[in-house]
């Protein structure tokens, strides 16, 4: 067999036409193949550009068959670019099974990158963007959504979503009931006509879109907890035992006991000396 191909995950826009680079477009116009989530937006793209190829689909209810068929063609030596449906292939989208596919069959990998509408949100909601954790769409279903918020509760990065606006209102609400009226920002149509960011806490965002049904693509970005509030839930969850208990958990765990008092004091934001006297009464 000759030389395996290489896979190239192209970014492309995430609404404007011209959020595209110029080796998004070479690559695009020299593949031997064009995988697209949406083949019909990728269209207008490669039309737009004046590129002619002939597009297949690679989506979520094909990705296992067209998959397989990509890593042929692939190993045969033929050059493919996957596309979705917008912005970077493998966020959210089934890109990240194809990398994962490539990776198993050896065929090198390499991305061109561009718009991703996770990283536009952060960056425009004015929420500390330095430290954030992205996590994508959140289930459907309901006991699952709220289980997942709540693991998020104590999380003190900026936090990211995507959503859909028919499952807007519910996830707000969801939100809401698990983290508490916490800031949000609504990063709306990004790089679109009616592009929009509305910054504001989840209980206004309840009441504005309860009156008025949302309508396009969606990024939320949530703000972490504040520091200080998850130090005082740690401290309070401390003060539910003893001293003596909370002293035996860290011996037990293989501390001397000069690093348990110290740990201890940091745990309940008291001084060594105040634990040691409370011990020895
Ligand atoms: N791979 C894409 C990326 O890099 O951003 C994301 C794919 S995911 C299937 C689609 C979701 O991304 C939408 O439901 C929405 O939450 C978000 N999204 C995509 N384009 C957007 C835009 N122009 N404005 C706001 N959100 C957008």
């Amino acid at each position: 067999m000759g030389e395996k191909g290489i896979l190239y995950l192209v970014a492309t826009p995430i609404g404007n036409l011209e959020d595209i680079t110029l080796r998004a477009l070479r690559i695009l116009k020299e593949v031997d193949i064009i995988a697209a989530e949406d083949t019909r937006q990728t269209l207008k793209l490669l039309n737009h550009y004046g590129i002619k190829k002939t597009l297949t689909s690679y989506y979520e209810h094909n990705k296992a068959e067209k998959g397989n068929y990509l890593i042929q063609q692939l190993l045969e030596g033929k050059n493919v670019a996957i596309v979705s449906d917008a912005g970077s292939p493998g966020i959210s989208d089934p890109g990240e099974d194809m990398v994962k596919l490539a990776i198993q069959n050896g065929i090198e990998v390499t991305m061109v990158p561009g718009p991703t509408a996770a990283i536009m949100g952060l960056v425009l909601s004015g929420l500390p963007a330095g430290r954030f954790v992205f996590e994508g769409f959140l289930p459907v279903n309901k006991r699952m959504r709220k289980e997942r918020i709540r693991l998020l509760k104590n999380e003190v990065r900026t936090i990211v979503f995507y959503e859909a606006p028919h499952k807007l209102i519910y996830t707000l609400k969801d939100l809401y009931e698990e983290l508490g009226n916490r800031k949000i920002v609504l990063a709306r149509e990004l790089t679109k006509k009616f592009e929009e960011i509305v910054r504001c806490t989840l209980e206004e965002a309840i009441e504005k879109y309860s009156a008025e049904p949302p309508k396009g693509e969606f990024v939320l970005i949530v703000e972490g907890m504040d520091e200080k509030e998850v130090q005082e839930d740690k401290r309070q969850a401390w003060n539910e035992i003893s001293l003596r208990e909370h002293l035996e958990f860290y011996i037990k765990q293989g501390m001397s006991k000069k690093e348990a008092m110290k740990k201890i004091a940091e745990d309940r934001g008291i001084s060594k000396r105040e634990i040691y006297k409370n011990l020895i009464n």
